[in-house]
């Protein structure tokens, strides 16, 4: 009797169809998920690399392990332990259920399986070789207790995939993330990954999922994080979110799991975003590790075949527990108190005089401290992009004053009305300059002290890879150490930068969105440098200060739209104006 069995047709019919082994990080997740069904308290990750690419994968696990028959019949499309049919799809507790990770990596692999029950007493372990799906070799080996899977070769007869890699470092940053989002969803077990004999990344066993987190994304970021807790009969919502002060560009660090499946949804990170309210700015995203439990019978986990995505049932009210959940944990907290702590690693010497130290939130004169910090962060951020002579390409205005602190109302001499988005219009400004400066090559600006970076495994290898790509921006980033970067310049556009979370941010932000092309990454370091170094929507600006803003803009090339392309200035003529009044 073994416990695995192949699926009956009409039940595979009825399975999410689709390949599953798309790149060395698939392989990851199928081996973990296997080694985490079955039981492990603690899982190794061992990768080999060459500068082609990676070339072996081996995971050992502590899990119950499969006698002799189970391990030859584990590679047979659509044999599965986990579940009879359909039906026991909807209590599912197992990360795996299609029966066909081993038997689809096996297919484009050479796979070795070394395993050993646990409760076999005597029995020795069994050790299965398959090549291109085909077992060329069963025998019996000593073996501690568990499973060990080693992948080689991977897509060695099917070239057509094989080409569709990308750079080794690129392929290990997707490979890390695989560990990282399964650690993150698995307390329960110690993970380790070692990389040509180096270790790269460790969890603990059950130290809980703050302590995962530092250990994954260094202690500066747990410490920006505050705890989530929601419940509804059916739901259990638990996790950290970021202050507003450590946001992103993107939603990339929205990382959610649902009854431990690492899982993407869009809903999910607009709820966690929503519960933000006006505390981001519209184009930041919070960092977010947000752990659901959901009755079981409400996740269909059958809708995709790498079960990255799965269908709720009831999404109606759990999205709107999820951003009350977090707009009520952002509301249990001091936001405005916690001033990032300025971490060990990260100190520079500060290049002007400081500003004085703010004065302790809830006295009156908070708020008019906070105006006067936007007004001379503006003063600055605008003297950067001053520059002499250059065409006006926009008709000549006044500005009138400030709308919702984000639109600078004008008034051409013709009585047009115009509106100018102040952000925009601040970041088309700097884009040229930084494209200007980019394209004569002197954009950089040393910092008197480097600001050092420890990453995560994930990043530093999508760092490593960026670093030429960042140098033409203005960044100048050496790696010294394990996972430690040194930026050493930043582009001058940014200013002397006396904030390190700025420069990290900046970095996240550009490691964050990696679907791009090099010409679209090398763009993307300008938009976000540019975006980074603008005016803010809703910071004040004087009136010297808008008007400022409006001649800068005048000069660039194309004023009249931002680098995204969304408009800088609206105008209303006078005749349109009579006409919305019906002035006839
Ligand atoms: P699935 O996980 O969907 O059942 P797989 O092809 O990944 O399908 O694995 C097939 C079967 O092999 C599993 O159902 C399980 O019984 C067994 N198996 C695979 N990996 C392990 C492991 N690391 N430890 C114990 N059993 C395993
Ligand atoms: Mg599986």
């Amino acid at each position: 009797m073994t416990k695995i069995r192949v699926l009956d047709p009409d039940t595979v019919n009825q399975i999410a169809a689709g390949e599953v082994v798309e790149r060395p990080a698939s392989v990851v997740k199928e081996l973990l998920e296997n080694a985490i069904d079955a039981g492990s308290t603690s899982i190794l990750i061992d990768v080999s690399s060459d500068m082609a690419g990676i070339t072996r994968i081996r995971v050992t696990d502590n899990g119950e392990g499969m006698t002799p028959e189970e391990a030859a019949l584990a590679f047979h499309p659509h044999a599965t332990s986990k579940i009879r049919d359909i039906a026991d799809l909807s209590a599912i507790r197992t990360l795996g259920f299609r029966g066909e990770a081993l038997a689809s990596i096996a297919a484009v692999a050479e796979v070795t399986l070394i395993t050993r029950p646990r409760e076999a007493g005597a029995l020795a372990g069994t050790r299965v070789v398959v090549r291109g799906g085909e077992v060329v070799e069963k025998s019996e080996v000593g073996a501690p207790e568990g499973t060990t899977v080693v992948v080689e070769r991977l897509f060695y007869n099917t070239p057509a995939r094989r080409k569709f890699l990308k750079s080794r470092n690129t392929e290990l940053a997707h490979l890390y993330g695989v560990v990282e989002n399964l650690a993150l969803a698995h307390g329960e077990v110690a993970f380790r990954v070692v990389h040509n004999g180096k270790e790269r990344m460790a969890t603990q066993r059950s130290g809980g999922l703050l302590n995962t987190i530092a250990g994954l994304h260094g202690a500066d970021l747990a410490r920006a994080l505050v705890p989530v807790e929601g419940r509804l009969p059916f739901l259990r919502i638990g996790g950290y979110v970021s202050r507003p002060s450590e946001s992103r560009g993107n939603p990339s660090q929205v990382v959610v799991t649902i009854n431990g499946r690492s899982i993407s949804s869009r809903q999910i990170a607009a709820a966690v975003r929503e519960g933000y309210g006006t505390l981001l700015p519209k184009d930041r995203y919070p960092v977010a590790f947000l752990d659901l439990s959901i009755d079981t019978g409400l996740v269909d986990v059958n809708v995709h075949p790498t079960k990255r995505e799965v269908r709720l049932s009831r999404e109606r009210e759990i999205l709107p527990a999820v951003a009350a959940a977090v707009e009520e944990a952002l509301a249990g907290h001091d936001l405005t108190r916690d001033v990032p702590a300025e971490p060990v690693q990260q100190q520079i010497v500060p290049q002007g005089p400081q500003p004085a130290p703010a004065p302790p939130v809830g006295e009156p004169e908070a708020s008019y401290t906070a105006g006067h910090r936007e007004l001379t962060l503006s003063d600055k951020q605008l003297r950067r992009t001053e520059t002499e002579g250059g065409e006006n390409l926009l008709p000549a205005m006044e500005p009138v004053g400030q709308v919702a602190a984000t639109y600078i109302v004008a008034e051409g001499t013709d009585g047009t009305l115009y509106l100018v988005d102040q952000h925009a219009a601040h970041e088309r400004v700097l884009y040229d300059q930084v494209v200007e400066q980019r394209d004569a090559g002197a954009g950089s600006q040393e910092l008197i002290m480097p600001v050092v970076l420890s990453l995560p495994p994930k990043e530093s290898a999508a760092l490593r890879d960026a670093i030429p790509l960042l140098a033409d921006g203005g960044f100048v980033v050496e790696e010294f150490g394990r996972d430690t970067f040194a930026v050493r310049a930043v582009p001058a556009a940014l200013g002397a930068v006396e904030d390190p979370g700025a420069v990290r941010e900046t970095i996240a932000d550009f490691l964050g969105d990696e679907s791009r092309t090099v010409p679209d990454r090398r763009e993307a370091v300008t938009c976000i440098v540019a975006c980074r170094g603008a005016v803010k929507a809703g910071a004040l600006l004087t009136h010297d200060q808008q008007k400022r803003l409006l001649a800068q803009l005048a000069r660039t090339k194309t004023p009249w739209t931002c680098p995204h392309g969304r408009p800088t200035v609206v105008a209303f003529d006078k005749r349109k104006l009579d006409g919305i009044f019906r002035r006839g």
